[in-house]
């Protein structure tokens, strides 16, 4: 099998810029993508992974985006069009986090857990599912989090966004299968990136010290479950969310 399975071909990587989602740009560009990187704000960031692209071999383009909005979605996929040509390999991973108690959890926060997490990955979906049925294929990997199969007292927002990213993909995974449009979910555990810097680090040692596997993620470990389903070796799934996240979800 040829070490660049997706030369040429045209990827998305939601909130691209750092952490899980810069993994997947660098992981997309060995494989011979070009890769757009979205990102909401940080250009900074985003430049900085658009030079890993490069040493990785692929060819970055960089959008400010933000996914939860109906226009900006609807420019960053016209963008895209006209710079690579129509999305092919589609990775929903924008995403935020904000640590709080039920008590904090006002409905400001919620509104902007849920449009970020869940409508965010809704309306890119949408603005590209049309163009990848006309084309008889597309390739689309949501990042969950096991946050949406156990409880998260101290997020309850951000387990509810997860809940939904996970039903999202089994019911557009059924309804887009036909088409060879292939939809499937990530949920890791705890990863080693910015969003969890608002967390009690007593907390985070609780959680590793619970985990099989006693340590954090790292976002390279992820990407590596996503390339397997933007993948053909995954050619039979769809619909499934795989867990990636040292064991730390089968245990109470
Ligand atoms: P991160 O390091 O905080 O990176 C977040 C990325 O999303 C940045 O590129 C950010 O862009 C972008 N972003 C945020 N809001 C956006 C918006 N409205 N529109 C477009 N882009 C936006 O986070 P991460 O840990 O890599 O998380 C990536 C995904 O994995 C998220 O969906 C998260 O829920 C999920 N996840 C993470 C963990 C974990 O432990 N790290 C665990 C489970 C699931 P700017 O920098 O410009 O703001």
């Amino acid at each position: 099998m040829s070490d660049k399975p997706f030369s040429g071909a045209t990827a998305l990587v939601t909130g691209g810029s750092r952490g899980i989602g810069r993994a997947c740009c660098i992981r997309l560009a060995r494989a011979g993508a070009n890769v757009v990187i979205n990102y909401r704000s940080r250009a900074e960031d985003a430049e900085q992974c658009a030079q890993l692209v490069k040493e990785a071999g692929g060819k970055p383009h960089l959008i400010a985006a933000d996914v939860s909005d109906e226009q900006s979605v609807a420019d960053m996929i016209a963008e895209t069009e006209a710079t690579f040509g129509p999305v092919e390999l589609l990775v929903n991973n924008a995403g935020i986090f904000e640590y709080v108690t039920h008590a904090e959890t006002t409905p400001d926060h919620w509104r902007r857990t849920l449009d970020v997490n869940l409508t965010g990955l809704y309306l890119v979906t949408w603005a590209v599912k049309e163009s990848m049925i006309r084309r008889n294929y597309g390739r689309i990997v949501n990042i969950a989090s096991i946050a949406g199969l156990r409880p998260r007292p101290h997020a309850i927002a951000y387990a509810v966004s997860k809940a939904g990213v996970i039903s999202f993909t089994q019911s557009t995974g059924e309804a887009l299968a036909k088409h060879n449009v292939r939809m499937n979910a990530v949920a890791p555990g705890l990863i080693e990136t910015e969003i969890l810097a608002d967390v009690d680090p007593i907390r985070l040692d609780e959680i590793v010290a619970a985990t099989p596997l006693p340590r954090m993620g790292t976002p390279a470990e992820i990407a590596e479950a996503v390339y397997y389903l933007l993948s053909d070796a995954s050619s039979f799934m769809i619909g499934q969310t795989i867990v990636a996240d040292g064991g730390r979800v089968m245990l109470p």
